[in-house]
């Protein structure tokens, strides 16, 4: 039989050779150690992809619910076979859609942004309603493979450049948001951590 880590191996493998983009090694110690930490029971995430850090997510604790939201058809058929073969169909929910057309009433003590990077303050500012009072956004890739710390002429591609650029605008949105404090942690590809500043 197979065991939770052989398969863990195969999901990677799969991301690996199909080229599906899944957070690094790093950056899914940083998440999981994360959620134990601060208690976390109820996670949005933006970008399914195959399933990887949702499954991850739940395994690190049975107290962890988590909607995750993927807009490719193809991802999110893998990742409704994986989340059934680890047995979480009854704590990780997936929505095929686009993040930005859906309607979520719930409330979240973190919402893991990992979806299109150059979205990521249509994704915070449209997602904000559903985040607890003390609740978190972590959001991946705010480094972007080393991309964010070079020089723009460095970079010789121009949609990379739109990319870093978006990305860039993101930390500054973050980093002059009256309403938040967010900390900067290089891990994996470079994770920010934001935080709902008390009122008072
Ligand atoms: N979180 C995944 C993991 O680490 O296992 C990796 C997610 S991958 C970096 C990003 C995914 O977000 C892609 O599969 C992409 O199709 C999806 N995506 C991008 N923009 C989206 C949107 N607006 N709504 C839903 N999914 C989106």
């Amino acid at each position: 039989m197979a065991t939770t880590g052989s398969m863990i191996k195969e999901l990677k493998e799969y991301a690996r050779v199909n080229d599906v983009p899944i957070m690094q090694d790093e950056g899914i110690d940083f998440l999981t150690t994360f959620i134990v930490k601060h208690q976390i029971t109820h996670v949005l995430e933006i970008g399914t992809a195959i399933g990887y850090s949702a499954i991850m997510m739940a395994l690190a604790s049975p107290n962890v619910k988590i909607v995750s939201i993927e807009r490719d058809e193809e991802r999110y058929l893998e990742a409704v076979k994986n989340v059934k073969k680890f047995g979480l169909e009854d704590r990780i929910s997936l929505l095929f859609k686009d993040a930005l057309e859906v309607k979520l009433s719930e409330k979240f003590d973190l919402i893991f942004l990992d979806g299109a990077k150059g979205q990521n303050i249509n994704f915070f500012e449209y997602f904000e309603r559903n985040l607890d009072d003390h609740g978190f956004f972590i959001t991946d890739n705010i480094e972007f493979h080393g991309y964010v710390s070079k020089d723009e002429e460095e970079i010789k591609s121009r949609n990379l450049r739109a990319l870093v650029r978006k990305i860039k605008n993101y930390i500054e949105f973050l980093q002059t948001n009256p309403n938040y404090n967010t900390t900067f942690v290089s891990k994996g590809d470079g994770i920010a951590v934001t935080e709902k500043k008390e009122i008072g």
